[in-house]
């Protein structure tokens, strides 16, 4: 699914203004620097027609030529300053976009991104930043010095003479009708070039996710296919823009040869006639040469808002996307060290408003201290209990409380500070072993890590490799065992000194000696720690001081595993079959 458009959103040119308000001055400063080159620019006419006098008068044109080569020399300087100056302030506001969408991805609500593509989320905070480069220097500069400097041609070229300046006027008038029919184009075509792109990362995404499973379906031809139709739908879309825009453009361009040709024709009249001088009628072209390049920066610059606006448009609909409030960059509240207590209400739960519901009215409640073990047939509602208490998502109806109070009243950085919680196939990200333990806590010291690694019993594994925890693991590292992962992942979780553990445990067999290692983990923990497990395994739903039996989003009964036994068929069953499977 794409990023749904919302009606109220502000319309882009706001959004630009807001993204370049920090640098104003800045922008300021470059524009005042392209200027005062506009305006030097702008003197050499009259220059030349004091070169011109001096020559029919048979006077002196060293003083006149001297003035010119300075004011060139002047110009380009100036102008180079302000290039740098406008360059360095557009890189500056495609740095302040990013950062406020690296920001705002980062607390997307879970909601929003089951319901996105991660590839093309990349593609807005990559490629869609990287376009409001062009669209500050070209659109927001342009439009000021271009329209300035356009202003102020069109008032000296009046002060030389009125009646070649109305024939000017009307020629850009005509060009000016022929452009508003083409620049609504270039945004149509824009906004579907850079959508093309985020469906090429979305693909691209999905690829890379499962490069195995593609290769071993020999599905690569047909995944190449894809690719490169988002390719070349964003290239077809780039093309129509680059039509549009070049169309732009030429008639601009057109239409100030047309007013040179004019101005020639009628000047030269004006000239026969006595009515203007020779001096006049070149001054006067010359000023119409230089119309040309602010005309052209005008047009470019309403061309390129029209790039600009598309992915604006795209960077404010990602910006409109659920998200959890911003959390202080404060360290982490100290979690004290008591065990949570936890209790569900009633608790009707469903994805999404067109899913049915997955949770029908949960409740059960796990005193302080100890290990509750939840079980029940796949697609119970196990894992989704996680997801309610680490508020991933919130109940339809119903509370869910720890230690008494609403989680709904917690401050989320109070609340997540509080659980630590193990996924299912817990991932291990790429970095260094250390990085990894660290990524929840990352203030915990040497004793803290040695305590947690004794306690996981990692410390034999450390010991083995080669860089001890400075082993680079997972992506492009040293590949650790499923169980070896899963207990990376618990130690991860104990270093935030959790009150409450959530640990899903992953369906996947353990060796012998892992399965052992993580029921001593367990038990250990869940001396001083309230910890919940989703247990498939006999050796973990045996060690629980109570379990917690689910089936299509209800809990069927809770008991100890002697009590269920006989008092619950499901479980017998689940006991009999699937556990003591697993337990062999
Ligand atoms: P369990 O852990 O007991 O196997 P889950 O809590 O993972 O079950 O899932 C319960 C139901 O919710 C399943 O039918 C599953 O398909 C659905 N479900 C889980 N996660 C999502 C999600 N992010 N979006 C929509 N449906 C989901
Ligand atoms: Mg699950």
């Amino acid at each position: 699914m794409s990023i749904a458009e919302t009606e109220t959103a502000p319309p882009p040119w706001r959004q630009l203004l807001g993204y370049v308000r920090p640098h104003r001055w800045s922008l300021i400063a470059g524009a005042a620097l392209s200027l005062v080159t506009g305006a030097t620019g702008l003197l050499l006419p009259l220059v030349a027609q004091g070169l011109i006098d001096d020559l029919a008068h048979d006077r002196a044109i060293t003083g006149a030529l001297l003035a010119m080569s300075a004011l060139i020399v002047a110009n380009a300087a100036v102008g180079a300053l302000g290039s740098y100056v406008l360059q360095r302030t557009a890189e500056s506001v495609v740095l302040g976009a990013r950062r406020a969408l690296s920001s705002y991805l980062l607390r997307l609500r879970i909601t929003a991104v089951d319901r996105t593509e991660p590839g093309d989320l990349m593609a807005r905070i990559t490629s869609d930043t990287t376009l409001l480069r062009a669209v500050t220097t070209d659109s927001l500069v342009g439009l000021g010095t271009g329209g300035l400097t356009l202003v102020a041609t069109v008032v000296m070229m009046g002060l030389v003479d009125a009646v070649l300046l109305g024939v000017t006027l009307a020629v850009i008038l005509g060009a000016g009708v022929i452009l508003g029919v083409i620049v609504p184009r270039i945004n149509k075509a824009s906004r579907q070039a850079q959508d093309a792109v985020g469906v090429m990362g979305a693909s691209l995404e999905r690829i890379l996710g499962a490069l195995r499973t593609v290769k071993a379906s020999g599905a690569e031809h047909r995944e190449e296919i894809m690719l490169h139709e988002a390719a070349q739908e964003s290239w077809r879309q780039s093309v129509r823009a680059a039509k549009w825009s070049a169309a732009a453009g030429n008639t601009a361009g057109l239409a100030m040869q047309i007013a040179f040709i004019t101005v020639l024709a009628v000047g030269g009249a004006r000239v026969a006639t006595g009515a203007i001088d020779v001096g006049t009628l070149v001054a006067f072209l010359l000023f119409v040469f230089y119309l040309m390049s602010p005309i052209q920066q005008v047009v470019g610059a309403v061309t390129q808002y029209q790039t600009g606006a598309a992915a604006l448009t795209r960077i404010q609909e990602a910006l409109r996307l659920p998200a959890e409030p911003a959390a202080a960059s404060a360290p982490l509240p100290s979690p004290g060290t008591r065990p949570a207590e936890l209790a569900f209400e009633d608790v009707r739960f469903r994805y999404a408003e067109d899913l049915p519901y997955v949770h029908h009215g949960v409740t059960f409640t796990v005193p302080a201290q100890g290990m509750t073990a939840f079980v029940g047939p796949s697609g119970a509602g196990k894992t989704t209990v996680f997801s309610l208490i680490e508020r991933f998502y919130d109940p339809d109806s119903g509370v869910i409380r720890l230690d008494g109070r609403d989680l709904a009243d917690w401050e989320l950085p109070q609340l997540r500070a509080a659980i630590g919680y193990v996924e299912q196939d817990a991932p291990v990200l790429s970095g260094s072993l250390r990085e990894n333990l660290l990524l929840g806590n990352p203030e915990a010291d040497d004793d803290a890590l040695a305590r947690v690694l004794k306690t996981t019993r990692l410390d034999g594994l450390v010991a083995k490799l080669p860089a001890g925890l400075d082993t680079l693991v997972g992506h492009r590292g040293t590949k650790l065992s499923g169980g070896e992962q899963q207990r990376v992942a618990i130690a991860r979780a104990l270093l935030r000194r959790p009150r409450l553990l959530l640990l899903d445990e992953a369906t996947s067999q353990l060796d012998a000696v892992n399965e052992a290692a993580l029921r001593d983990t367990v038990a250990d923990v869940a001396r001083t720690t309230t910890v919940l497990v989703v247990a498939h395994r006999l050796s973990t739903v045996t060690m629980a001081d109570r379990i917690v039996v689910m089936d299509a989003g209800r809990v069927r009964a809770v008991g100890t595993h002697r009590e269920l036994v006989t008092a619950d068929p499901l479980y017998a069953e689940l006991a009999a079959t699937q556990f003591l499977a697993a337990a062999d």
